[in-house]
């Protein structure tokens, strides 16, 4: 434990060191040092950054009983290391860290409820707790007494101790070591097992923010923030509230109210627009039926086959003796639909069927109704003439 300074002192950022070895390992290149302030990844708490003579030391893990440097520049064994630690990113983590002690521990104390395990984000920190249902006043509840913890500043004290001098304590988790035992105390309140880094007191986690919780299989997974990074998330969703306020025309309050309005007014257009498209359709299948003497053959562009096939039963149900073929160029494809009056004469499935070939089409249908589509083979003008021939037979 002497080589690891992260444990003698958590707020020391500069350090001297000398290197002891030097490797590649399937991570990258590494270097190990007689002693470091990085901490490496461990009881769910990521790893330090930052640099040893100016070199950037992206990520370090401990592996074979050894902390590694993973670093991105060549350092030689043996020379002498001036090693600073990136303290924004290493305080942010003794926040989320401890904040987290802190509510699992309020979950506990005041319901029972265990957290079973923990992660720490880049944006969030999630635990789960051992219940299916975590109900909302009891969330709410834990909140403010981790921050009541928070706001008496409490210290945070760390203590080595053996196994038989463990009965002193009444721990929140069993322990998966039997040496090099750390507890992390906040008297009267937490005891805990831990190898992470933390604050002095519990002033120093600032706040803790629950966000939202889901069911996780048979936990329930809460989501939260600590330290600064519930001011983080405050200008985050300030921000887009501020952007959406002007654009929905409504204070914060207000907002779902107006969004569900939106909604509304969107569906109700949407079925409005629908009946006009209908009834559209109905003056445009009576035009094309007079015009053309109940014998309907056109061609359209760019136009829906379920539009198509709308069209051509509003015009047979117009007109009983009517016959009609409508062909579409859609995106470089051919569609038709043929359709008659219940006394018209014809088997439109077998005028579509003649049609295939031309365009390497398919489709079906029965009688009185049938469509089909395929390749632009022939042009849209030629098919229609091939189909149109039908109703000159
Ligand atoms: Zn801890």
């Amino acid at each position: 434990m002497k080589n690891k300074i992260y444990y003698e002192d958590a707020y020391r950022t500069n350090f001297t060191s000398k290197i002891i070895k030097s490797g590649q390992d399937e991570d990258g290149q590494y270097v190990v040092l007689e002693e470091t302030a990085f901490y490496p990844t461990g009881g769910g708490q990521p790893y330090d950054i930052g640099t040893l003579n100016g070199v950037s030391v992206g990520s370090v893990e401990e592996k074979d009983g050894e902390i590694r440097h993973y670093v991105s520049g060549t350092l030689e064994r043996g020379i002498d290391i001036q090693g600073e630690i990136d303290w924004e990113h290493r305080f942010d983590h003794m926040q989320q860290h401890s904040g987290q002690h802190i509510l699992s521990a309020a979950f506990d104390n005041t319901f029972g409820y265990k957290t079973v395990s923990f992660h720490l984000g880049k944006e969030y920190l999630t635990i789960d707790l051992n219940i299916e249902q975590l109900p909302e006043e009891d969330a709410w509840r834990a909140e403010e007494l981790a921050n009541q913890i928070i706001l008496e500043n409490r210290p945070i004290e760390t203590k080595w101790v053996s196994e038989d001098e463990l009965s002193q304590y009444t721990l929140r988790k069993a322990l998966k070591v039997t040496e090099d035992i750390r507890l992390v105390i906040i008297p009267d309140y937490d005891y805990n097992g831990c190898g992470g880094t933390h604050p002095r007191s519990t002033g120093e986690v600032a706040a803790i923010k629950i966000l939202d919780w889901e069911k996780q299989k048979k936990n329930t997974r809460v989501r939260f923030v600590c330290g600064n990074r519930v001011r983080k998330q405050l200008s985050q969703k300030h921000k887009v509230l501020t952007e959406l306020s002007p654009l929905l025309n409504a204070s914060e309050e207000n907002m779902a109210a107006a969004i569900n309005r939106i909604l509304t007014g969107t569906k109700t257009l949407e079925k409005e627009l629908e009946a006009a498209k209908e009834s559209l359709l109905q003056y445009e299948g009576a035009e094309l039926l007079s015009e053309n003497d109940g014998q309907v053959a056109e061609l359209f562009a760019n136009r829906p086959i379920q539009e198509l096939q709308k069209l051509a039963k509003i015009m047979v149900s117009l007109n009983e003796d009517s016959r009609i073929i409508l062909v579409a160029e859609n995106d470089g494809k051919l569609q038709f639909v043929c359709a008659k009056g219940k006394n018209a004469e014809g088997i439109m499935k077998e005028w579509a069927a003649a049609a295939f070939p031309l365009i390497n089409g398919k489709g079906g249908g029965n009688e009185t109704f049938a469509q089909g589509g395929g390749e632009a083979l022939v042009s849209a003008e030629e098919l229609l003439q091939f189909l149109k021939e039908n109703l000159e037979a």
